[in-house]
Parts: structure tokens; C-alpha cells; sequence
């Protein structure tokens, strides 16, 4: 029986390794959880882009939106592990989901292949363009002050989105009428067309709208100033410096994902965050590159692990 197993064990681990070699054979699905044009959709076009020469396939982003990223992410966890399905989620769907889903459908310390991480992600305040504030202390003058006025755009709940601007809120003591979007992307639509007041996003959708002086940006949660843009103020600068926050994206697969072909998507992930004009266009809307230290599928795995363990407390009391 023993040697049965053993070698059913040899053959699968063989059979592992051979569909490794010819990996990929067809086009690879990615599962972004949000609607196209956000945030989580930038970062997955660029890197996946690269990632497809690398890979010698086509890399073919999917929008399945819906609760706050955890829809496509439940979906994408349940798929085949052949690395035919990869995901790109983010803080929200693999740090804060737990906190804020009773019955959420995945582990993020369990069920998936970690693959690397793709881009850290500052948080920024902005509000629309005619917002009745100059800076950061009169916008939290004027919610305090109006209460029933205001409304804040979010992803979702668990979103990126939802959950720093529950941290933003609860720090300075508002509970603004929220509106839930399919993600920031067509949020900051409504943002821009000044359908909804303000909103906590990932630096990479903000970065041309507040150029073009289409959104105002109150502050820039980092302890610095980013260089894609130096004349937003830090939120210490602006006088809040507890509200320090960086969201981040990164690849999984699915649990069970044959090792040799996670190893495969790390390395190709690596060489985009490698590849100059990958890179450009990141640092361009003001993404943070993972260091060399921080690449790869077992970094990932650590680092969710204290992400999940950092987020829940946090969470559970600021949603109180
Ligand atoms: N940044 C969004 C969030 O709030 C999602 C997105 O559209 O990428 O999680």
C-alpha cells in the first residue's frame, strides 16, 4: 500500500514537472477583481504585458468584479491549478477580506500560490475639483461641520478604497454616506465629473486626473513625498501624520499550482519589474517597485501572513 502511494506520489510530482516544462501552451488567464481602468487593472496590464513576451503567451486580463475584489478572488482561488488561472489581488482581497467577511470563501494565508509582488501603492485623499476645501485641515473641518453632506466613493467593502478611508474616517471621527463602486476606476469617473466628494485611492489611478487639475489631492499618506507627485503634501506635512498608509498588489495562483510553474511566473514577473520601460511607466504614476528583497512567491507568503494579522484588529475597531 505504502509503496502504491509512494508511487502514485513519484508519478503526480513526475507529471507536475513535465506539464512545467512545456508550460504555458496556451494563453493565461489573470483575474483582476475590479472594474478595468482602476487601479488593480493598471498594475495587472503592465506587468502582464511584459510578463507575456517573457512567458511566450499571451497574458489575458479578466474584470470579475464585485464584493470589495473578494468575487473574482473566490473564483480565481476555486480555479484548476494548472497556472492557466493567476490572480492579481491586493491588500484589500489578501489583507483585510478576513476582518470584514464573515464567510469569506478563501484563506489568503491558505489558499493560493503566492507568485511575487507587483507594486507597492500609496494611499492618497483627493476630492472632486469644487470640494469647499483648500487642504487637508479645512476638508476635515467641513466633513466634521456637515455631516450629511458628503459622500465617499469606495471599491467595496474590503476594497483598498473602503478600508483606508474606514481607517481615514473613524482617525478623525465621520461616518460620510458611502457609495460602492465595481472599483476606483469608474469611482474616480464620478469623482471627476463631481457626482460623489471624495475618496482614499492607489497613487497609479490618480496621478494624470490630479495633473490635469480635474481632482484635488489633500494628501499623500507616506511618510515622503512621491516623486511622481512633489507637490502633494504628506499627510504628516498636512497634519495628520497617524494616517500613514501603502497599499500594495501582488500575483497568486491557486493553491496546489504545481511549484515549477509558480517558480516560472516569479521569474517572469521579475524581469518586467526589471524591464526599463515596465518599470518607467510604474514609477511614472508613482507605483513603489519591490526591492530585490521582496520579490518572489515566499516573500509574498510572509508578508500576507502579517498583513492579515495587522489588518484585523485594526479593522474590527475602526468599523465599530
Ligand atoms: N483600488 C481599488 C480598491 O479600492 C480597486 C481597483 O479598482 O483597483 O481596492
Amino acid at each position: 500500500m505504502r509503496k502504491c502511494i509512494l508511487a502514485l506520489a513519484a508519478a503526480v510530482s513526475l507529471a507536475g514537472a513535465a506539464q512545467a516544462q512545456t508550460y504555458p501552451q496556451r494563453p493565461i488567464n489573470m483575474v483582476v477583481p475590479f472594474a478595468a481602468g482602476g487601479p488593480t487593472d493598471i498594475v495587472a496590464r503592465m506587468v502582464a504585458e511584459n510578463m507575456s513576451k517573457t512567458l511566450g503567451q499571451q497574458i489575458v486580463v479578466e474584470n470579475v468584479a464585485g464584493a470589495g475584489g473578494t468575487t473574482g478572488i473566490t473564483r480565481a482561488s476555486q480555479a484548476k491549478p494548472d497556472g492557466y488561472t493567476i490572480m492579481m489581488g491586493h491588500m484589500g482581497t489578501h489583507g483585510a477580506a478576513p476582518a470584514l467577511y464573515a464567510n469569506l470563501k478563501y484563506d489568503p494565508t491558505k489558499d493560493f500560490e503566492p507568485v511575487g509582488m507587483a507594486a507597492g501603492t500609496p494611499i492618497l485623499i483627493v476630492t472632486k475639483k469644487n470640494f469647499p476645501a483648500k487642504d487637508l485641515k479645512e476638508m476635515i473641518a467641513y466633513l466634521k461641520a456637515n455631516p450629511d453632506k458628503v459622500n465617499q466613493a469606495h471599491a467595496g467593502i474590503g476594497a483598498v478604497s473602503h478600508m483606508t478611508c474606514i481607517l481615514f474616517n473613524s482617525q478623525i471621527g465621520v461616518k460620510p454616506t458611502a457609495v460602492p463602486y465595481s472599483g476606483t476606476g469608474p469611482a474616480l469617473n464620478d469623482l471627476v465629473s463631481g457626482q460623489v466628494d471624495y475618496m482614499c485611492d492607489q497613487i497609479v489611478n490618480l496621478v494624470s486626473q490630479i495633473k490635469a487639475g480635474s481632482i484635488k489631492a489633500m494628501a499623500i499618506a507616506m511618510p515622503e513625498r512621491s516623486p511622481a507627485l512633489p507637490d502633494v503634501p504628506t499627510t504628516k506635512e498636512a497634519g495628520m501624520p497617524e494616517y500613514e498608509v501603502t497599499a500594495w498588489n501582488a500575483i497568486f495562483a491557486p493553491k496546489d499550482t504545481p511549484k515549477e510553474i509558480v517558480t516560472a511566473l516569479s521569474a517572469a514577473l521579475d524581469k518586467a519589474l526589471d524591464d526599463a520601460p515596465t518599470k518607467a511607466r510604474l514609477l511614472e504614476l508613482g507605483a513603489v517597485l519591490p526591492t530585490k528583497a521582496e520579490r518572489g512567491g515566499d516573500w509574498l507568503g510572509g508578508f500576507v501572513k502579517k498583513e492579515v494579522a495587522r489588518w484585523t484588529p485594526v479593522l474590527k475597531d475602526a468599523s465599530k
